[in-house]
């Protein structure tokens, strides 16, 4: 463990803002990682884990925190726990992509889909990552915790963790906190054993997104390479000379609205089924009659319906490239639920970007995008 000289937060998030936080410490390995919070955690100092920095939107000013970089590697293939799964325990500051590049290369599948994704493993299931109809929840048996409350460590298994769209009992959402106070040691993920044979994906979106005929079927690394190509289109794979890629991934999440308000809406604008990603899902969105100012998530129902934020922006008049006058921020040319960082944005910039894009939905469609990063230091 290692206290480290603080370095600005905008040169360690992708959406490249944030000030020098007041501490920064620097764990390379899971006891040095345990020591920094038992420390951080006994001092009383607020704190904020650091992984690949792919979901934090940070304010302009210096901040009060200490940051714990978390930069712990490793992959352990554990017993076998039934025939054709694997069983692995990754460690939190290993790259999650570099994590599903060894499985496609071990042949076990599961994560396949999630190819491209930033960050850490030890960040995924905290906003149960999800893409092209996988998400984390569906293979994850658990994970070790570190709890700020007694400073101990447990297995916690994934069925605790309250996984769903986008949430989790770790995750603090814009206008509320996180229901439990812990930091991810490490992660266990169960996946099968496919070797390199060609699978038949089944009908969903992810067969829909690599566009395969009727009998054609893919191996895991033609879905890796073909799922890295779609989002590169995108701008969703990081890329230092692609300013469309200085963002937090999607800044709004999908809005997950009662589906008699669902049916206020244009019958253009895309609509799912909640329970076609997880049951759990916890609402993303409000109808402005409700609002007051924040955003607090709300526990969705069976009936419940998500609609892509994506089009509700692109309806309400902000498009793909769109910036304020004079501002360096701006959507993403290629994915207008991404905002992006044109080059020197400050958080206050990409802030009013995004009150903006909020307040256009809010006033064509009377509802109320939730950001999908985590915000520390600056409001919206
Ligand atoms: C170009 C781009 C594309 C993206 N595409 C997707 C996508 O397809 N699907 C998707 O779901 N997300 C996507 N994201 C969002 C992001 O990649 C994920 O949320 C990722 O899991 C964040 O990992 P990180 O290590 O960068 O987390 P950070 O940004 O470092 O941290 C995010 C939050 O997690 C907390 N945290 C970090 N590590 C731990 C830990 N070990 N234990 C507990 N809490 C921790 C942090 O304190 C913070 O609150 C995308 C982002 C970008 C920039």
């Amino acid at each position: 463990m290692v206290e480290i000289t603080p370095i600005p937060l905008s040169e360690l998030t992708t959406l490249r803002s944030g000030g020098v936080p007041a501490r920064m410490i620097d764990a390379d390995t899971r006891d040095e990682l345990v020591d920094a919070l038992r420390d951080t955690w006994a001092a009383g100092e607020p704190w904020l884990v650091l992984g690949g920095g792919s979901n934090l939107f940070a304010g302009d000013g210096e901040l009060a925190h200490t940051v714990i970089r978390v930069r712990t590697t490793g992959i352990e293939r554990l017993d076998d726990p039934a025939e054709g799964v694997a069983r692995i325990r990754v460690q939190a500051g290993h790259g999650w992509d570099d994590l599903v590049a060894w499985t496609v290369e071990h042949g076990l599948a599961g994560i396949e889909a999630l190819s491209g994704v930033p960050g850490t493993v030890g960040a995924a299931p905290v906003q149960n990552i999800g893409a092209y109809g996988q998400e984390i929840v569906q293979t994850l048996v658990g994970v070790e915790l570190i709890d700020e409350s007694t400073g101990e460590v447990s297995d916690v298994p994934a069925a605790e963790l309250g996984l769903g769209f986008r949430t989790s009992v770790l995750k603090s959402h814009y206008g509320s906190v996180a229901e439990r106070d812990a930091v991810i040691l490490s992660v266990t993920l169960d996946l099968g054993i496919v070797g390199d044979a060609a699978l038949s994906i089944p009908p969903g979106q992810l067969r829909t997104a690599l566009g395969l005929a009727d009998d054609e079927s893919m191996t895991l690394a033609e879905v890796r390479n073909t799922i890295l190509s779609i989002r590169a289109r995108k701008g969703m794979v990081l890329d230092p000379t692609d300013p469309d890629t200085n963002s937090a991934g999607s800044f709004f999440q999908n809005a997950i609205v009662p589906e008699d308000f669902a049916r206020t809406l244009p019958a253009e604008c895309p609509r799912w089924p909640v329970a076609a990603d997880s049951g759990t899902a916890t609402a993303t969105a409000i109808p402005l009659a409700a609002y007051d100012g924040t955003v607090p998530p709300i526990v969705a129902a069976a009936q419940d319906v998500k609609v892509s934020a994506g089009w509700l922006i692109e309806h309400a008049g902000v498009a793909k490239g769109f910036r304020l006058p004079g501002s360096r921020a701006g959507l993403s040319t290629k994915h207008t639920l991404a905002l992006t960082n044109r080059g020197g944005a400050s958080a206050e910039e990409i802030a009013e970007l995004a009150r903006f894009v909020r307040a256009r939905v809010q006033s064509e469609f009377g509802l109320t995008l939730q950001p999908e990063p985590i915000l520390v230091g600056v409001e919206i």
